[in-house]
């Protein structure tokens, strides 16, 4: 017997039961981004490493150590994208999309990270990304925001919290980046191996530490919101404000710095209780350098990230997941007549009734093998068709969710009279 093949660790197979979960996530994200004028695209997921290094930042765990990163055929390095934020800005640069123009995006697919997989936590998982370029905000700001809002709204999510915070600009940042490090000069011996290793490279990261040793030296540092140009405050303010009119509730979490290096002003993080550690559902944040950074003109923008396995997981939780997929109808197919017509008799009620979803029986098996294969389905009726019935040209026509027995009906009134057992409102 040959060996079985496992998947790669920290990459998920997702099976038919769960998808219907994913199925409502995306279609409510596609939605809603056309209710707001955001357009979709579609990137590779395959880059050149040098974007990253010079997007993302070399001081960040994701450049560091999480990179899916390999030589080509051809002898490029190449990576797996572990976001889509430098795609994104790539692909607006090399297409000429910013020259004298804005754009409303998003993208949504798997990212590639090599990190400790556990609950939450994976090595591919999926995010649905989108992306304002070209606006200075913080009207932008707050509409991206909002948007988010109605999609927890319309996924009818409970107990999200949206962390709100302004890093400034790079040039102010220099400032307080000063006194953060000799705050923590000051507390070296408190400090974990990564954190003493950020105080050079990144030392605005050391606040993202979630060692929870870590977490007193924290409290006591210097906040960011006390040392920001008069610019960034302004921003700030009116983004609270547009958020306070619109009636979006947040929390002001001048310890929040996100872990890439290209931010500046708004970062914002839609956290939940129900997923444990891993509670970071949707981040994102402005990165008015970026595009210049990577070769473009320059141009103000922003953008934020959510994670499907995490939104899903409290879909799940939270009992919001509506199945479907069960047909509405089983076909019974007993007898070589009754098989021959199987088929032909299935596609003419699909087109009959547009939207019934009609399962045929395949592959044969006794009558009673056929019914219970039917119950097991979900459907709500059985039509039944043995060689009598093909014969005459009938059905008989069985609830499979009541005691209401069953009744023949004639090939040519199937449709009809499915419509009115199934639709009765609309027949
Ligand atoms: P975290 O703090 O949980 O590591 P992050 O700051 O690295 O998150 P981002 O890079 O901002 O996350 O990605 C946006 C979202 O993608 C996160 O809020 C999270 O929901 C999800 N995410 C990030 N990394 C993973 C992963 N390895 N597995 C599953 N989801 C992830
Ligand atoms: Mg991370």
């Amino acid at each position: 017997m040959s060996e079985i093949i496992q998947a790669v660790r920290g990459m998920n197979d997702v099976l038919p039961d769960d998808s219907a979960a994913w199925q409502q996530l995306e279609r409510v994200a596609r939605e809603t981004f056309a209710d707001y004028g955001y357009r979709e695209v579609r990137l590779p997921l395959l880059e050149r490493t040098e974007l990253f290094k010079r997007s993302i930042g070399e001081f960040t765990d994701i450049v560091e150590k999480e990179m899916y990163t390999f030589e080509d055929r051809g002898g490029d390095s190449l990576t797996l994208r572990p976001e889509a934020t430098a795609g994104v800005v790539r692909a607006c640069i090399s297409n000429g999309l910013l020259h004298n123009q804005r754009q409303k995006l998003w993208c949504m697919g798997p990212m590639f990270r090599y990190e400790r997989p556990q609950k939450g936590r994976y090595r591919q998982f999926h995010q649905i990304d989108v992306e304002a370029l070209g606006f200075p905000g913080p009207d932008v700001d707050a509409e991206i925001i909002l948007l988010t809002a109605r999609m927890w709204r319309r996924l009818r999510l409970r107990g999200l919290t949206l962390n709100l915070n302004s890093l400034g600009t790079p040039e102010s940042r220099r400032d307080y980046r000063a006194r953060l490090v000799a705050y923590f000069q000051a507390h070296l011996d408190t400090l974990d191996d990564d954190s003493r290793r950020r105080l050079d490279g990144n030392p605005l990261r050391i606040l993202d530490s979630k060692n929870p040793a870590m977490a007193a030296v924290i409290a006591g540092a210097p906040l960011i919101t006390d040392h920001l140009d008069p610019e960034s405050a302004e921003h700030f303010a009116r983004l609270r404000a547009y958020l306070d009119a619109a009636g979006i509730a947040y929390v002001v979490n001048p310890r929040l710095v996100r872990g890439l290096d290209y931010y500046s002003r708004t970062v914002f993080e839609w956290v939940t209780t129900d997923l444990g550690s891993q509670d970071a559902v949707c981040s994102g944040g402005r990165y008015d350098g970026l595009v210049a950074q990577l070769g473009g003109d320059p141009v103000p923008a922003i953008g934020w990230a959510l994670g499907e396995e995490r939104i899903v997981e409290i879909m799940r939780v939270q009992q919001l997941v509506t199945t479907e997929g069960q047909p509405d109808v089983y076909l019974v197919l007993a007898g070589a007549a009754a098989e021959a017509l199987g088929l032909g008799l299935a596609e003419q009620l699909r087109d009959a009734l547009p939207g019934l979803k009609v399962e045929a029986n395949c592959g044969g098996g006794s009558f009673k093998s056929q019914m219970k294969r039917a119950d097991r389905s979900g459907a709500r009726y059985a039509v039944i068709v043995g060689d009598d019935e093909a014969a005459r040209r009938t059905a008989a026509l069985k609830s499979l969710r009541d005691a209401a027995g069953q009744r023949e009906v004639a090939l040519a009134d199937l449709g009809t009279e499915l419509e009115k057992v199934l639709r009765p409102a609309a027949a």
